[in-house]
């Protein structure tokens, strides 16, 4: 049975967040903080340790650049950009280490579609997280689809991102875009929050749907013009 969950009202969580932010943040700081006390008591740190210092300072840092995208006011650069050079920008930036492991992109794009109103940089993160994903999801290699077509009846552009990959369980499913939900061994569980949330902000719509086995696909829906 295929599973759906359409989201875009389960965001603004801010007590879930702030406490999941607060978490992530202290974890890596309790080993720094450890690791400075070893360093008075013992004198100096090994090589190993200041790697685990330095890997734990990038992921507080990354934590907080995430959330600052969240953070970002809604009113900001909106301009008219071509949906395909943005995929296809991404798609670039992942190719080679994509196929190194076997996954391989494939596009399908239609000709004639229309410039969107957006927030390009944002945009980009948005799908750079779902093609991670779906790269993730292949760890023995596989098929990434990107397929792009225009409903004129709706004013709106449909981006498909489809792979053959693990899918998701039907008990993961509703969890996805949970702050900190991963099921990964180093996974942050961010990714599809963060998208979630770029997407609400062009009052778009994004849908996952999986075949656990099988693949998931996820279709971006995004109006022409946003208002
Ligand atoms: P992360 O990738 O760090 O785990 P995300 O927010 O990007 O965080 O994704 C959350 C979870 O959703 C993943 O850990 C995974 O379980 C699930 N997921 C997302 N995309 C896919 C996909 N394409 N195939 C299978 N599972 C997925
Ligand atoms: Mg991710």
């Amino acid at each position: 049975t295929e599973e759906v969950i359409r989201r875009s009202e389960k965001l603004s969580v801010v007590g879930q967040l702030a406490a999941g932010v607060a978490h992530e943040i202290r974890n890596p700081l309790t080993t720094l903080r450890g690791f400075v006390q070893l360093n008075k008591q013992q004198g100096s740190l090994s090589d190993t340790h200041l790697d685990i210092m330095l890997s734990e300072l990038d992921r507080i840092n990354f934590i907080v650049s995430e959330f600052l995208v969240l953070a970002k006011p809604q009113v900001s650069e909106y301009e008219q950009a071509d949906i395909r050079n943005i995929l296809n920008d991404m798609i670039s930036l992942l190719d080679s280490h994509a196929s190194f492991i076997n996954v391989h992109f494939e596009t399908s794009f239609e000709q004639d579609i229309p410039l969107i109103a957006c927030e390009v940089n944002q945009l980009k993160q948005v799908f750079l997280n779902i093609f991670k994903n779906a790269i993730e999801a292949m760890p023995t290699g596989g098929i990434i689809t990107v397929k792009l077509h225009y409903v004129q009846s709706d004013e709106a552009v449909v981006i498909r991102i489809i792979d053959q990959g693990r899918g998701i369980s039907t008990e993961e499913m509703p969890r996805l875009g949970e702050p900190f939900f991963t099921t990964k061994p180093s996974g942050n569980g961010l990714g599809l929050m963060v998208s979630q949330r770029i997407i609400a902000n062009h009052k778009g719509t994004i849908v996952i749907s999986s075949k656990l086995g099988e693949g998931t696909c996820v279709e971006i829906r995004l109006k022409v013009n946003r208002s």
